[in-house]
């Protein structure tokens, strides 16, 4: 569907039944606070998810962050560039230093400046930077309570992206249940802490991706006949400070990180 010019265009995908649910009183008026950026297509609870998902991808919206990187970064730069960096800093637990916003990223430092220019001094994993602006640009600054959720009982989490446990989960198992011991690895070069086990697991580790958003994963080996699993837990918090697709690409990339990781480890040993 291409891009909507006009509020009608977008009027034509509703259920025009002006329910309010979205906190608008009529479907129109929905329509036009989507065209003005106010209000997100999603926020109609009503929508069929493939109407959301074909929309968000051809209009450039921030929840398709994982199919419209380019568009979505080119767009988040011009944003940046005209908030305050130093209140940002305060609100994402991040510090203001030299012109930049200063965030820590599995413990690395990531930076933006007022220009909306990234910079590190690491490679920079595509992954990392659609989320670290989203973040700087939306999130509440709501501090982890300590309540940990599963991907799916995010709002939004299990309709728009139903891959998360194959994609994510399932594909962090394989490399865990060949090489338990990178959790080790990935707590000394990420900054991560081992915690306390978590739901009966025999590993709970937790990453900070973000500053105010921590990642908990928790891995159960096999068991008498019982398969092993692996879960990735966020704090309760997670939507407030981010989009749920740019949730969906926090794990999606922990994944990548694992496996590669899990290639080095393995050429280490074939070596050895
Ligand atoms: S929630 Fe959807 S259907 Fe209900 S008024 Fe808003 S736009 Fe219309």
């Amino acid at each position: 569907m291409p891009a909507p010019k006009n509020a009608m265009e977008i009027f034509k995908l509703l259920d025009k039944s002006n329910c309010r649910d979205c906190g608008e009183k009529t479907c129109l008026a929905f329509a036009g606070a989507v065209l003005r950026g106010q209000k997100r297509i999603d926020q109609c609870p009503r929508l069929d998810p493939g109407v959301v998902e074909r929309f968000s991808r051809d209009s450039g919206d921030p929840s398709m962050i994982e199919t419209n990187r380019e568009e979505f970064l080119a767009m988040v730069k011009q944003k940046i560039a005209g908030i305050n960096l130093v209140s940002a800093a305060e609100r994402t637990g991040g510090r203001f230093q030299n012109g930049r916003l200063i965030l820590k990223i599995l413990g690395k430092d990531f930076s933006v400046d007022a220009q909306g220019i990234f910079h590190s001094d690491i490679h920079v994993n595509p992954w990392v930077a659609a989320p670290f602006f989203d973040y700087v640009l939306n999130s509440h600054g709501i501090s982890p309570t300590g309540q940990w959720v599963s991907f799916r009982e995010l709002k939004n989490g299990k309709d728009r992206y139903p891959l998360f446990q194959k994609r994510c989960e399932e594909a962090m198992k394989q490399v865990a249940d060949t090489h338990t011991d990178l959790f080790d690895d990935v707590v000394h070069m990420f900054s991560g802490r081992q915690v306390q086990r978590q739901f009966q697991s025999d590993i709970s580790v937790v990453l900070y991706p973000l500053p105010k958003v921590p990642v908990m994963i928790c891995y159960w080996r096999p068991d008498e006949g019982i398969d092993s699993s692996l879960n990735i837990f966020f704090d309760e918090t997670v939507v407030r400070n981010l989009d749920i697709g740019s949730v969906f690409s926090i794990g999606a990339g922990l994944t990548q990180m694992f496996q590669k990781l899990a290639l080095r480890h393995g050429f280490v040993e074939a070596a050895g």
